[in-house]
């Protein structure tokens, strides 16, 4: 499978501190001299493309919280070569920003949202921002994105009597409604024992309340999720079942983090860093022959990986 999929993560910080994402209650987060600037993280993306990657995501920490968003969008947006270019936020400061992003030229939105009841969404996050990431998701559908997920992930006693009503959301409103397994990363997410549901039984549930769904054939931007409708629906279904199943041969991602490191795997350590080469105004040659290292090197596998002891999501961007 050829890396074409670039997770770019823009900062560590995030304004959420969810139980299964960031690895301790109160973060030491990179300084910001250390961060990769617009300019920066142009030039590594544009190396990215030149080496096969066709679509980035932009990710985080919360990416909505990186200064002029749109300014980076629009500046990415011109590296020949790129196809599509993605988001993934938590939605919280998508109400102002999704027409200025689309503007600039940004293609899709996943809003990561996992409970509509407020005392599980506070439980979850640590805020009580609910409403706002409700209004960034109905921005995001208003301001002409090709398409808008939702991403909820799905844990035992905490938010899985909620599936069916997400569920419904993809029968109102034209959104992929996708329900991703937890997996444990770190100590704190460890200590959710029990928590996760395979997505077999997710199925099921929303299966006894709105009866079979049909499955679609793979479309271009499903990734690893398997993709379900049901008569009358606006939206769609999908599972990703990163526990249940192994894709991890059909993976075709790289990633990299806000200070430039890069991870051949999700689970893996990084394996190379840009940032010294980007601020020794390395030539573009120099950039794509080291980065090529990291696309030979990415496990075929996830038992390849080396085991990088606790994972940064909130830092590496999920
Ligand atoms: N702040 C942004 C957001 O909320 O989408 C981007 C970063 S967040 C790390 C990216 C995705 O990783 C989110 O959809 C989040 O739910 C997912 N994620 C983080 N930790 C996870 C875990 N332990 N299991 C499953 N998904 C996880």
């Amino acid at each position: 499978m050829a890396i074409d999929y670039l997770r770019l993560s823009l900062t560590d910080r995030c304004n959420l501190n969810c139980v299964y994402c960031t690895p301790r209650e109160r973060q030491d987060f990179l300084s910001h001299d250390d961060l990769l600037r617009h300019e920066e993280l142009v030039r590594a993306a544009a190396s990215f493309v030149r080496l096969g990657v066709r679509k980035i995501r932009l990710t985080g920490g919360e990416p909505l919280l990186k200064k002029n968003l749109p300014g980076l969008v629009k500046m990415l947006r011109g590296i020949s070569g790129l196809r599509e270019l993605a988001l993934t936020t938590n939605g919280i400061l998508l109400k102002d920003l999704a027409v200025p992003l689309r503007e600039a030229g940004l293609d899709r939105v996943n809003v990561s949202l996992d409970s509509l009841e407020p005392a599980v969404f506070r439980k979850i996050t640590g805020s009580p921002a609910l409403e706002d990431s409700w209004d960034g998701l109905m921005a995001a559908l208003r301001a002409g994105f090709s398409e808008v997920k939702l991403n909820m992930v799905v844990m035992r006693g905490l938010n899985d009597g909620e599936v069916a009503e997400f569920a419904r959301l993809a029968l109102d409103f034209p959104l992929s409604v996708r329900f991703i397994e937890f997996f444990p990363t770190n100590e704190r997410s460890s200590g959710l024992k029990g928590a996760l549901v395979p997505n077999s039984e997710t199925k099921k549930r929303v299966e006894a309340v709105y009866g079979p769904l049909r499955e679609l054939p793979p479309g271009p931007s499903d990734g690893p999720a398997r993709v379900f409708t049901r008569a009358g629906a606006k939206g769609k279904i999908g599972f990703i079942s990163g526990r249940s199943d192994n894709f991890c041969g059909a993976c075709g991602r790289i990633r990299m983090d806000s200070i430039g490191r890069v991870y051949p795997c999700l689970f893996s350590a990084p394996t190379h860093s840009l940032r010294e080469l980007l601020r020794s105004g390395a030539p573009d040659a120099a950039l794509d022959e080291y980065l090529g290292g990291a696309f030979k090197v990415k496990p075929r596998h996830g038992k390849e990986s080396e085991y990088a002891g606790d994972i940064e999501m909130s830092g590496r961007g999920g």
